[in-house]
């Protein structure tokens, strides 16, 4: 918890909250059948962690070097032009440190979500990862960092491939 809120406000609702009806709720039974391609960026970026590389599109237009990549300019409405490898360092663009689970359940101790801009590709380009090896208190915007791999036999061609980014020691 942060040095700044000592309590939470209201109460956590749980799943024996749930159970025992103390609060209202609904139930239904979802049916979510689909399936999402990639596309040919995207496949080409996720390819590229398995190796542990990093490659963005660039635009010859604008000069962009776009990370996540597209094959398309929105600035200039037009099919972006080249590969490129870019480093898999940055620097922090923002963050945010999160005492909440994605069941929205609370975490004793905080995670930090931050965009990187990363090392080669146009300023505010990034990608939105988890920080680790480093207390949440001493995150700040601009800190310079690098990503940690899994290793190889465990990368799967998913952003997760990269386990999370460090502050820079090399
Ligand atoms: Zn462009």
């Amino acid at each position: 918890m942060s040095s700044k809120i000592r309590e939470y406000p209201g109460s956590e609702v749980d799943l024996d909250a749930l159970k025992a009806g103390s609060v209202l709720s609904t139930g239904y039974r979802t049916t979510l059948r689909y399936s999402w391609t990639s596309g040919v960026a995207v496949s080409r970026f996720l390819d590229g962690l398995k190796e542990g590389e990093l490659w963005a599109r660039k635009c010859n237009e604008c000069g962009r070097v776009m990370i996540p990549p597209r094959m398309y300019c929105e600035e200039d409405f037009r099919p972006t032009d080249e590969w490129v490898k870019v480093k898999d360092t940055g620097k922090v663009n923002t963050f945010s440190i999160s005492y909440v689970n994605n069941d929205a359940s609370r975490r004793e101790k905080p995670i930090v979500v931050s965009v990187i801009e990363i090392d080669g590709a146009s300023p505010e380009m990034g990608i939105l990862h988890l920080m680790g090896e480093v207390d949440p208190s001493e995150v700040e915007v601009g800190m310079k960092v690098e990503a940690v791999w899994r290793p190889k036999a465990e990368r799967k061609g998913a952003i997760t491939d990269i386990a999370y980014f460090r502050p820079r020691r090399k």
